[in-house]
């Protein structure tokens, strides 16, 4: 299916938003509610392969379906997928921004739109959507949870099923990007619990956890190994932009 028909018939749903319709990223007046103007379109970049098989990654070139970059062979993982629907640039900035902080609650849909197209439709039936919980302070402030806003919208999309309690963040964690990897990680660790009944929710589901933003990988990491000990039989990511590593 050509993108352009592809994203039509994605938006459609969306049609009852109000009028006029605007660019999801800059505002600016667009045919179609859940678009893109064509300025904001031409700069997104698109991830796809070639790319490392578990982390998603940008590899060289195309290596194969189990081809995996240095960092998943040296140190496997606790995740088996992390995708990503585009790269991090002013377009993924500005849709997670303008959810986030201008409270444009329906951009969790066109973000969820296009992540749908990266859950297979043969895994859908095991799968469990699990967005990363923010800290209930966070949720105070804020009024919602954008992962969990995401979630819903895909389930919705998807019709596989959303956990919205079975991770928890138990203490609030400071922003990570200025932080190296060690601390990144004795930052996160201990800041997730799982729900006390998670096992027997887990147990042969694949578990695909949901965020807004892949930074530094650090968080996600985090709750994708408490969902993997949880039982889980197969453990993703699945993110809206992924803000690339340095050197990518
Ligand atoms: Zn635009
Ligand atoms: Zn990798």
């Amino acid at each position: 299916m050509p993108a352009a028909v592809f994203f039509e018939r994605a938006f459609q749903p969306l049609l009852d938003y109000a009028l006029p319709p605007r660019c999801a990223a800059c505002g600016t007046i667009v045919a179609q509610p859940g678009t893109f103007c064509a300025d904001c379109w031409s700069t997104i970049a698109f991830l796809g392969e070639p790319m490392c098989a578990c982390c998603g990654v940008d590899l060289p070139t195309v290596i194969g379906p189990d081809g995996l970059c240095g960092a998943c062979l040296a140190t496997p993982p606790p995740y088996d997928r992390a995708r990503a629907v585009l790269r991090y640039g002013d377009v993924g900035r500005a849709v997670a921004h303008r959810l986030k902080y201008g409270r444009r609650l329906s951009l969790a849909g066109v973000m969820a739109a296009h992540m749908a197209r990266l859950i297979p439709e043969e895994e859908r039936a095991q799968a469990l959507l699990v967005p990363v919980p923010l800290h209930r302070w966070r949720i105070w402030s804020r009024g919602f949870n954008q992962a969990a806003l995401i979630a819903r919208h895909l389930g919705k999309r998807t019709g596989v099923a959303v956990e919205v309690d079975l991770l928890r963040r138990t203490r609030h964690t400071p922003p990570l990007h200025s932080l190296d990897a060690r601390e990144r990680m004795r930052t996160v660790s201990g800041a997730f619990a799982l729900a006390r009944d998670a096992q027997a929710r887990l147990r042969g589901r694949a578990a695909i956890l949901i965020d807004d933003i892949w930074t530094t990988g650090a968080t996600a990491t985090a709750c994708a190994r408490l969902l993997r000990r949880g039982g889980a039989a197969r453990v993703e990511i699945l993110c809206w932009a992924r803000v690339p590593r340095p050197g990518d």
